[in-house]
């Protein structure tokens, strides 16, 4: 379960009891240390450590950090916004202990997500996953829960050779068995440190770009699955260096290769029924679940400063690299931004879900899941309908039968992307000004230590980075 209390001074009712018998038990298992873990602006994720002994602290009054994170550029460096940025005041971190675990592939360590609290007791204006809890609490109130997933593409490099260069750990086909024997022991010790931590693994394969492989998960709801994401990358990162490895979930490791995707998978129901498959139009699409996954595809492009945030991202988006560079939906086609993904029949009801493939896992897995969700419930406010899908390969159109149908691309620069997400309504309403603020500066930040740089040179810049 995921913790939607937002946290109080003084912790939320029954944490800080809570925290002193989780303390116990971790000290019993030799766990030394727990991780205090967010992601920020950028999409790196950012800790605090505190001994066991701390961790009721923790629950009850958080552990201090910096409100300046929010402006940290991927290399570090800091950025001011209109609204924040500088070395003034500070923002508690209050582990939701529901989710905290002990760290298979870390022995001492356990790890929770947290929550970013004001020294005043409320909620802090740019903490993603409090702004994705109050989201996904407020659609509850209208009667609609949701599942989601994000898919983990990464490539695993040579740990021996000079940094910051990319040597694959592995030569074997796509897809190939002698793949999955080149690196077998690091993908059988992922699975069981996976597993370890109760994570439910789908699929673990290799994928198509050079040392690429897969790991897909179970839906959860959409913080626990925005958690997981987090913890299923750290993990594996943890795993791939015991194995001498490096571990890069950049959206483009080599420049003019295939990249990793971290496609968001995410599902709508209400009242027990999945919006997605219990109607009787388009595949099964119930009106709301049709208006849900119009509002998500127009507002593709305006997220794409979320989805899509790196320069390295717009490395990836390329066309025929199923990566969801088009702004249209096919049924199972994997080269539109929206995937309508039905499933087996015999299992349509439960697994049917739309698969958002243009975004990656340079994304604050927090702000991705609030802005899809964000448009989602736009497209049901306003009743949205679907154009016509998408079949085959929208780079075969020639341009006029591609604009009479609707096919657009999604911002193929981060200037672009930084354009249409500040031109829009929606991500101030579904963020906040303080996200939103952050967001702006940060990527245009970004763009500006970009520029000029040559494809290989942005590669190089974030190869490492997530
Ligand atoms: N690697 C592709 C991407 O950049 C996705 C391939 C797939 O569909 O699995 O998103
Ligand atoms: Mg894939």
């Amino acid at each position: 379960m995921t913790t939607y209390a937002d946290p109080v001074p003084g912790g939320r009712a029954g944490d800080g009891e809570k925290a002193e018998r989780l303390a116990d038990d971790l000290a019993a298992a030799e766990v030394q240390g727990v991780v205090m873990s967010w992601v920020d602006t950028c999409g790196v994720n950012r800790v605090k450590t505190v001994p066991v002994s701390r961790l009721a602290s923790a629950a009850r009054w958080g552990v201090g950090m910096s409100p300046v994170f929010d402006l940290f550029l991927a290399d570090d460096s800091i950025v001011t916004g209109e609204l924040q940025g500088g070395p003034d005041g500070d923002l508690r971190l209050v582990p939701d202990l529901d989710q905290l675990v002990p760290l298979a592939g870390q022995p001492g360590w356990a790890w929770a997500p947290v929550d970013r609290m004001t020294q005043d007791g409320t909620m802090h204006g740019g903490c993603s996953r409090s702004v994705l809890r109050r989201l996904v609490a407020a659609a509850e109130e209208q009667g609609l829960a949701f599942k989601a997933s994000i898919e983990i593409e990464f490539a695993l490099g040579r740990g021996d050779v000079p940094w910051p260069a990319f040597e694959p750990a592995c030569l074997g086909s796509a897809y190939g068995m002698t793949r999955l024997v080149e690196q077998t022991d690091f993908c059988a010790d992922a699975l069981e440190a996976l597993s370890a931590q109760g994570v439910d693994v789908d699929q673990i394969h290799p994928e198509y770009a050079a040392g690429q492989y897969e790991v897909s998960v179970g839906a959860l709801d959409p913080v626990g699955a925005a958690d997981r994401s987090v913890l299923v990358r750290q993990t594996l990162r943890a795993v791939a260096q015991r194995h001498g490895l490096r571990i890069s979930f950049a959206p483009s490791v080599v420049a003019g290769g295939v990249g990793n995707g971290g496609h968001l998978h995410v599902s709508a129901w209400r009242d027990g029924a999945n919006l997605h498959s219990t109607g009787e139009g388009r595949y099964g699409m119930t009106d709301d679940g049709e208006a849900f996954a119009a509002g998500v595809l127009d507002a593709l492009p305006a997220l794409a400063a979320i989805t899509t945030p790196s320069p390295a991202s717009y490395l990836r988006l390329q066309p025929s690299h199923w990566a969801g560079i088009y702004a249209c939906w096919g049924h199972e086609t994997r080269e539109s931004a929206l995937r309508v993904v039905t499933g087996m029949v015999g299992n349509r009801e439960r697994a049917a879900n739309l698969e958002v493939k243009c975004a990656d896992l340079a994304a604050n897995p927090y702000l991705l899941i609030a802005g899809v969700l964000a448009a989602g419930l736009d497209g049901i406010g306003r009743a949205l309908t679907l154009p016509e899908e998408i079949t085959g390969d929208p780079a075969g159109l020639d341009p006029a039968e591609a604009e009479k149908r609707g096919v657009r691309l999604v911002p193929t620069s981060l200037p672009e992307a930084i354009e249409t997400f500040a031109a829009s309504p929606l991500p101030k309403a579904a963020y906040g000004d303080l996200v939103v603020d952050a967001v702006l500066a940060v990527r245009r930040g970004e763009a500006a230590r970009c520029e000029g740089l040559d494809p290989d040179a942005v590669a190089d810049a974030y190869r490492w980075v997530y």
